[in-house]
């Protein structure tokens, strides 16, 4: 008997989650590229622009998760345009998005800082360091971060503790990090950390910043330059998005 209803009650379990599949609505992503236009980030040891790498990479995310039928993304820029960091958030809000990440690679004075992190909001930094990046990729912010406590992210950050977006953040920041630094053994993981990014106030949505890698580090600034150590990123963040939006499906099911 046992022979029989195997298959039948797998055949059963298959149309099932096929059509638990078809009851799902996909994950919207909005996809940022850090910077663009006259703002060209930061300047690597190749010479490479970070609003150039940001691009390229944030489109072949979007092309390797072209035929997922559970994700949907959509980029703030698709050239090199300059976007206030408002404008950003403003899209990811106008679009109805699920998530928002953006994407950056890192720099510093010193040539000796290297590694990946991946950020969200904060106050405060999670330390000095994280305060001083926030405070350059937050540059063309119209309200540029103070370095002490503001009371208006303060405020922001307990309305989203609130409705539970910061451990969503959260989450999705580790869930990043995790499939970097898996698919880069080699690279230095500076962990999920907090800072205060302009970008990632009033997303009112999951929202992470991701620091890809030092363009300042003699070696870590010339891989950024290599495309097949772009591949590599931008699979990683793909595994990513696609397994936040296995771990969400059930938020998203239809009513
Ligand atoms: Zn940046």
């Amino acid at each position: 008997m046992l022979r029989f209803t195997t298959p039948i009650l797998a055949l059963m379990l298959a149309s099932q989650v096929a059509f638990a599949q078809q009851e799902t609505r996909p994950l919207r992503v909005v996809l940022d590229p850090g910077h663009g236009g006259h703002n060209t980030g930061a300047i690597g040891v190749a010479g490479i622009h970070e609003k150039h790498l940001t691009l390229t990479m944030a489109k072949q995310v979007a092309a390797l998760l072209e035929d997922a039928a559970d994700v949907e993304i959509i980029l703030t820029r698709t050239d090199d345009t300059f976007l206030e960091l408002t404008e950003r958030t403003d899209f990811a809000h106008k679009v109805d998005a699920d998530i928002f990440i953006s994407l950056h690679c890192n720099a510093s004075e010193s040539p000796e800082p290297h590694g990946i992190e991946t950020f969200f909001l904060g106050v405060k930094g999670s330390d000095p360091e994280a305060d001083l990046l926030a405070l350059r990729e937050n540059e063309n912010a119209v309200t540029p971060a103070p370095a002490t406590a503001d009371p208006l992210v303060a405020a922001i950050i307990s309305d989203i503790r609130r409705n539970g977006t910061m451990a969503e953040s959260s989450d999705l920041a580790a869930i990043v990090q995790q499939s970097l630094i898996k698919s880069i053994p080699e690279a230095v993981s500076r962990k999920v950390r907090q800072a205060n990014f302009a970008v990632l106030r009033h997303s009112g949505i999951p929202a992470i910043v991701v620091e890809v890698g030092f363009l300042t580090h003699p070696k870590e600034g010339l891989l950024l330059a290599n495309t097949d150590y772009q591949a590599r990123i931008t699979k990683a963040l793909a595994t990513a998005i696609k397994s936040f939006a296995s771990l969400t499906a059930d938020e998203r099911e239809a009513d």
